[in-house]
């Protein structure tokens, strides 16, 4: 922090993370120069105080901009391919991300999660499991709260016992060293292809996570989250049995048990959450608790509290037997095929899928196999939607323009039994501002549809 406050600091990107960033550093007597790319970033106006204290300059970056600040820290929504961001660390090794500030001055026990699906699900459920227990944790990072307001405050104005940090691949790109207690990359399947420039790219990012870990923990099913490294402690979780487990968070598909090292610790029937990657989301929050010192057998009580996070594969309303699934969160291939596979387990093709959006470069074709397996008719609409044509029958596929349309179309199609399930496969940006606003949407128009049905 001292040498923060002799320094000439720089923040790059004035979203949550940056803002988070000016009130620490305001806090701690630094006046840094603010940087946004955008003409006119949105601030909510309980910040613009903290905005006037500094000074400020909007609009695209030039290339020589960053080269006189000792510290850069950057947005994790910036490319550090930026050139004016790749020019910076030519002349400057302090060219990081909020995380990297937090880990040089952390002295409390982390765990960290990164994969491309279930992180958020992860964090929070941990979150909700050890507080059950009376411990002080905090979901912070990516998701929760920035780092740098919870290392400022603490939690509820209390200090923290652990946090629990979300890290994107993007954050991990600028962090360097920060040290956990356990840290798992839960799976890692193609996503943000538009921003890597291959998928081993993309993976080495999140491997990233284990650097300065004490226990890292891999997904046995998912060979491309092993460490590569020599670390000390390395765990696994996985579906598939090990006769000769040790060390093993084992999630049996069929019975549903949870267990380690075949010894079963409980059941998935047991728990408020449904579906196999939910089953594997439980194993790994009990293994991170674990790391800590948490029994698993005596603590799994407190595991079936946690009900699952909005547009994760959450069930809106029943009409006439017909369920509808809100899955706005799923943004990418894999979580869309979670979602169908968790919520059909027969081949019984009971699902209307609705999808489409920003595909962000990814080859929606691999889902092919999931839609005939599992889905009844697809209906796409968004940036993307034609992408589906590419790989599906006509007979399989109605394209429409927009979110009311496609519920309207859903109610024509379903009999009782069936499910409408949002799960786009792609991102939200193109028509809506995120996807809790495309999940509402969602609702809203479900709700709406459905008091027709009961007029
Ligand atoms: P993230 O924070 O990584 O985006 P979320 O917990 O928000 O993950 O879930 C994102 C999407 O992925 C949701 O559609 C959810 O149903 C699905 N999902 C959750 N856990 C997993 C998992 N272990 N494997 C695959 N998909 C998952």
């Amino acid at each position: 922090i001292e040498e923060l406050q002799s320094s000439n600091v720089a923040i790059v990107g004035i979203g949550m993370s940056g803002m988070s960033a000016l009130r620490f550093l305001l806090n701690k007597g630094v006046f840094p120069k603010v940087f946004d790319s955008r003409l006119t970033p949105p601030v909510a106006e309980k910040d613009q105080q903290f905005l006037n204290q500094v000074e400020r300059k909007f609009g695209e970056f030039k290339l020589d901009e960053f080269k006189e600040f000792d510290y850069v820290i950057v947005s994790p929504g910036i490319s550090l391919k930026e050139p004016a961001l790749a020019n910076a660390q030519r002349y400057n090794e302090n060219v990081f991300c909020d995380v990297e500030l937090f880990a040089r001055i952390n002295t409390k026990p982390v765990i960290a999660v990164t994969g491309s699906n279930g992180k958020s699900t992860v964090v929070a459920w941990l979150e909700d499991f050890l507080g059950r227990m009376g411990k002080n944790a905090v979901a912070c990072g990516n998701f929760g709260v920035p780092v740098l307001d919870v290392i400022e405050y603490g939690y509820n104005g209390e200090p923290v016992d652990v946090y629990i940090m979300e890290l994107s691949s993007f954050q991990l790109e600028s962090t360097h060293s920060l040290i956990c207690e356990a840290a798992t990359v839960l799976n890692v399947t193609p996503d943000h292809m538009d921003r890597y420039e291959s998928f081993s790219e993309y993976g080495r990012s999140k491997l990233r996570i284990y650097h300065h870990s004490k226990l890292c923990l891999y997904n046995n099913d998912d060979f491309e989250t092993k460490p590569l490294l020599n670390c000390n402690k390395v765990h696994a979780f996985g579906t598939e049995a090990q006769s000769r487990a040790e060390n093993y968070w084992y999630f049996n598909n069929e019975t549903e048990d949870l267990c380690l090292n075949n010894e079963v610790i409980g059941n998935l029937g047991q728990l408020s959450l449904s579906g196999s990657h939910n089953g594997l989301n439980a194993i790994v929050v009990l293994a991170l608790a674990n790391a800590i010192g948490v029994d698993p057998v005596a603590e799994f009580h407190n595991l079936s509290h946690f009900s699952g996070l909005p547009h994760r594969c959450k069930f809106i309303a029943d009409a006439n037997g017909v369920l509808f699934v809100d899955d706005s969160k799923a943004t990418n291939i894999a979580s869309t095929q979670a979602a169908l596979n968790g919520l059909s387990k027969n081949d019984n093709k009971n699902i209307v899928l609705i999808a489409g959006g920003d595909a962000k470069g990814a080859d929606l074709s691999e889902l092919q196999a999931d839609i005939n397996k599992h889905v009844k008719k697809v209906i796409a609409f968004g940036k993307d939607k034609t992408k589906f044509v590419d790989f599906l029958k006509p007979e399989q596929l109605v394209l429409v323009s927009n979110m009311s349309e496609a519920v309207n179309q859903s109610m024509k199609l379903v009999e009782q039994g069936d499910i409408v399930l949002l799960s786009p496969a792609c991102a939200s940006i193109d028509m809506y501002k995120n996807y809790q606003h495309r999940g509402a949407d969602f609702k809203q128009n479900v709700l709406a549809a459905i008091s027709g049905l009961n007029k």
